[in-house]
């Protein structure tokens, strides 16, 4: 219980305001150039605020038009032009409305929101800058359904929703310089509209304020990715921190999933250029050259390609030739090589094939939680409440 109070005290300084206690501000429309939008309350009534100051004589329930005019905002109804601002302010009288916006560049689509948004314009005056303020519940749901998408089993929406949550309290001042907290890219988290989907929203609301810490009850860096292709990676392999909780396992739960395996062809001739000119391979001795062109993964993950002196990392290949993972292995067929691969993603932490798996198969959450993160426990954020009240 001591334990508990410490990471309590911590989670509190580091992210409870006292006045708002629960809610995260993101910027949502991160990726794209808005520079007109409608906004409109879809439940409750929301107040409009112009430079701080409540405005009047508007339809609450209406449909609210803006676009940039020099270096304001000019903001508009069908009947009306309401005025010139530097930012405006939607907020709902009801603890917590919805509102949906849509932007007019092409093939946007209406987008639905939980919360409050604050709109203003980024640095240059070129573009929007939209700040959607909700409740972190309500955010996490977003989230879970933008990154693990519709139809899958509840276990695994309560699993996906720790972990994102968990994220989330570890990156609160990610964007801080900027003025929000997390963008709804992937960059941060993808969060791309409200949760519609009823299991999402009961998973969220079953794991409530639950996040993973390691053993020194540190937040984990919750990592997963889409399949590891049937053996996770070491946290250090990839991106050359060591953890105690990030460890390669072995995960025959997903060999047989969508992403399981892949292929790609490029010319033998664009291959050898590649390895010659960029890694200064040694194309031109014989010994070696089977080498560039029969290189085996089949008996496991290697961090470097082939030739033992020359250490070319598969993480630099995989990136150069856009690959869905390194976890590959190279022939030659007549003037290509073809790379027959294995999972999608970087391969550390939670593989999310596997994980949907093992959860159709009826593990728990936990279960699967520890299968993928080694010595990580839960802690409940609720006992935040048992520390305010002492
Ligand atoms: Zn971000
Ligand atoms: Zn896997």
């Amino acid at each position: 219980m001591k334990k508990l109070l410490v990471i309590s005290l911590i989670l509190f300084t580091s992210f409870v305001k006292p006045e708002n206690p629960v809610t995260v501000s993101i910027r949502i429309l991160t990726t794209k150039v808005i520079t007109t939008f409608a906004f409109s309350p879809t439940s409750g009534d929301y107040l409009v605020y112009g430079d701080g100051v409540l405005l009047k004589d508007y339809d609450p329930t209406g449909i609210f038009q803006m676009s940039i005019d020099k270096d304001s905002i000019l903001l508009k109804t069908f009947e009306r032009t309401i005025g010139k601002f530097g930012s405006l302010k939607y907020y709902s009288k009801e603890k917590e409305g919805e509102f949906k916006i849509k932007s007019v560049i092409a093939q946007s689509k209406v987008r639905t929101y939980d919360g409050n948004l604050e709109v203003g314009l980024t640095a240059d005056k070129s573009q929007f800058l939209l700040i959607n303020k909700v409740n972190l519940e309500n955010y996490i749901a977003g989230v879970v359904q933008s990154e693990a998408g519709k139809n899958i089993s509840l276990e695994y929406y309560k699993l996906q929703a720790i972990l994102c949550r968990t994220f989330l309290l570890s990156h609160l001042n990610r964007h801080e310089a900027e003025g929000f907290q997390l963008c709804d890219d992937v960059h941060c988290q993808a969060y791309l509209n409200k949760a519609t989907e009823d299991n999402i929203v009961k998973a969220v609301l079953e794991t409530k304020g639950l996040v993973v810490v390691d053993n020194d009850l540190n937040l984990i860096t919750s990592a997963f990715h889409s399949n590891c292709g049937g053996v996770t990676c070491n946290s250090q392999d990839v991106w050359s921190i060591p953890t105690t909780y990030l460890k390669s396992v072995k995960d025959t739960f997903c060999i047989h999933s969508y992403n399981a395996t892949w292929q790609r062809t490029v010319p033998l001739e664009d291959w050898k250029a590649y390895l010659q000119l960029k890694h200064k391979f040694p194309i031109n001795d014989s010994a070696r050259i089977p080498g560039a062109t029969a290189f085996s993964q089949t008996g496991g993950r290697s961090n470097y390609f082939v030739d033992r002196n020359l250490k070319i990392p598969l993480k630099t290949i995989r990136a150069d030739f856009k690959l869905r993972s390194t976890y590959f292995s190279i022939e030659q067929i007549g003037d290509s090589i073809r790379f027959n691969g294995r999972g999608y993603g970087h391969g550390v932490g939670l593989c999310q094939e596997g994980a949907m798996r093992q959860a159709n198969l009826g593990y728990s959450y936990k279960h699967i939680l520890n299968f993928y993160y080694k010595d990580v426990h839960l802690v409940d954020l609720s006992a935040l409440n048992y520390f305010k009240q002492e």
